[in-house]
């Protein structure tokens, strides 16, 4: 199972959404074949991949079928049932591993494993009980709860002031189990992602900046403006340590808060490529999504190279439902393209939603200022808030 699998062989995908997609798109790139597991018959993935694999995550039949066509497989999503991964891997290499994807689908043992890395973390506490919530301490007050389980752009997470808030958040979350995560003075965001092969080396990505709106990235920036070398050389230091001491293969992405007073500590992490990761398409010399295909086929890594400076803006479903119009509008892609140095990413979504990643638009410059200003025009254009 550690033999290199060369291009012409089958990558499989459990999901089907759009790092599905951008990932079979590489994989295509370099001559493999693809499989996506996706139940939606028509998921992003799915409309682009040479095999679609219909069904649920946990669906037997549909897993054995995965891991009779793909010699290699991986997931898009880190909510797939660990389980489900397990399976595949009795009969094919799989990367991340399930033990790997379970950390990190649990904000609990996600902290944890920051922990023994040595690595900091916003003060916590675990609630799961009653009584773990009448005790919980005053110190961790104001803070955010949040679901250890299934959260993503900024969803199951309630931000409390008072005992009072807290008790009444935890009756809103259905009294699931909780991580209470106590409110830390941001300065600004910033994620690192890193690749790390079967054989443990380990390569990363310059670090980003990442602007969140509503709870959902908006913008990130490359060059990191407001970041010092040393906080930088932390972040890498300790994603490359997190990544070693899970035994982890392929593309993980670890988001960092740093704080006023300049320090850094670690939020959560992805086992997969990461929304803040999509300028290293047309950014860099090699993309994560390339990377994920290099780390689980065992074919060499490399440190990849910011080549531009770049602004992504996420393309969500808002800027097809401006205010007023009675349906669903399409941006003005012309006056986009006629921006030199924009790169326009659209995921096949037909149906536009508020909130609703469609697509992203990377703008490209030869200095940070000058991408900047074509990112601004671009923003204009679509009814984006400056940034
Ligand atoms: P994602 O879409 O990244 O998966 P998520 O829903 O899992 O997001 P988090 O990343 O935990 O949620 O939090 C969302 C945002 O809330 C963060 O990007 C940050 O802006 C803010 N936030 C979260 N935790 C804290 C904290 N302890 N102190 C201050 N702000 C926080
Ligand atoms: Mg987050």
């Amino acid at each position: 199972m550690t033999d290199v699998i060369l291009p012409g062989a089958t990558l499989g995908v459990m999901g089907g959404g759009q790092l599905a997609r951008m990932f079979v798109h590489a994989a295509q790139a370099m001559g493999y074949s693809t499989a996506v597991l996706d139940a939606d018959p028509s998921s992003p993935a799915g409309l682009v991949s040479h095999h679609l694999i219909q069904t649920g995550y946990v669906d037997e039949a549909g897993l054995a079928e995965l891991a009779q066509v793909a010699d290699a497989i991986t997931t898009e999503f880190e909510n797939v049932p660990a389980q489900a991964l397990n399976t595949l891997a009795q009969t094919r290499p799989v990367a991340p591993a399930g033990a790997a994807v379970a950390i990190c689908q649990d904000r609990a043992l996600e902290k944890a494993h920051f922990l023994a890395c040595a690595v900091a973390c916003a003060p916590h506490a675990l609630i799961e009980t009653p009584a773990q919530l009448a005790t919980v301490s005053d110190d961790l007050l104001p803070g955010i709860l949040k679901t250890t389980r299934m959260g993503y752009d900024g969803k199951g997470q309630i931000r409390v002031k008072t005992r009072g808030e807290l008790i009444a958040a935890w009756d809103e979350l259905s009294r699931v189990s909780c991580v209470l995560e106590k409110m830390l003075p941001l300065a600004y965001e910033v994620s690192v992602i890193v690749a790390r092969g079967r054989d443990g080396q380990v390569v990363h990505f310059p670090l980003q900046q990442n602007l969140h709106r509503e709870g959902i990235l908006a913008v990130t920036t490359v060059p990191a403006p407001s970041v010092s070398e040393a906080v930088s050389q932390q972040a890498y230091a300790w994603a490359q340590n997190i990544a070693s001491s899970m035994d982890y293969v392929g593309v993980l992405c670890i988001e960092f808060f740093v704080l006023q007073d300049g320090s850094i500590v670690a939020n959560e992490m992805a086992p997969r490529p990461h929304n803040s990761g999509h300028h290293t398409i047309d950014a860099c010399d090699v993309s994560q999504f390339e990377l994920q295909v290099r780390a689980m086929t065992g074919l060499p890594l490399v440190d990849p190279v910011l080549h531009s400076p770049c602004y992504m803006l996420n393309l969500l479903g808002d800027l097809w439902l401006p205010a007023g119009a009675t349906q669903q509008q399409e941006p003005d892609w012309a006056a986009i393209l006629a921006l030199s140095g924009t790169h326009l990413h659209l995921y096949g979504k037909t149906q536009a939603r508020v909130g609703r990643k469609m697509g992203h638009l990377t703008v490209t410059g030869e200095t940070p200022q000058a991408a900047h200003a074509v990112a601004l025009k671009a923003a204009a254009i679509l009814g984006i808030e400056p940034f």
